[in-house]
């Protein structure tokens, strides 16, 4: 799922899908659907990757032509049939992008930065006015380790 991979990063998880395929009053084939999927998603606070569990339902209307397209109620989402073939994975690809939330965090107690990094106040205070914080004195310090 390259395009799935370009909006969330690369992903070895599952996902399961169930899929309804009917013929409602009007003669339109539609599929109702419903996925989960456990993603990794970047923590947009320490950029690491979390899973997340994303749900979706989801109600298709199979059409041949945009303009089939434009006569769907509302409550169906188009899909276009061509040459009597239907993408499923490009459609499952589609479901799991529209349902990826716009942004995920760490849990505080879980994430490798911390509230206490995040706030510019005490901590960097205390830094720049304890003594021989030099980054060169630190720096010879790591040297002579090696
Ligand atoms: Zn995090």
């Amino acid at each position: 799922m390259p395009r799935l991979a370009e909006e969330a990063g690369a992903q070895d998880g599952h996902a399961q899908v169930w899929l309804d395929f009917a013929i409602d009053a009007q003669g339109r084939r539609e599929i109702r659907g419903r996925l989960t999927a456990e993603l990794q998603l970047l923590c947009r606070r320490c950029l690491s990757p979390m899973p997340q569990a994303v749900e979706s339902e989801f109600l298709l209307g199979m059409v041949t032509s945009d303009a089939l397209a434009a006569d769907l109620p509302s409550t169906h989402e188009p899909v276009l049939v061509e040459n009597e073939q239907l993408n499923l994975l490009a459609v499952i690809e589609d479901e799991l992008i529209l349902s990826l939330p716009q942004v995920v965090y760490h849990d505080e107690a879980d994430c490798a930065v911390s509230r206490d990094q995040l706030s510019s106040g005490d901590g960097a205070e205390q830094a720049s006015s304890a003594p021989s914080k030099n980054p060169f004195e630190v720096l010879k310090q790591l040297k002579g380790k090696t």
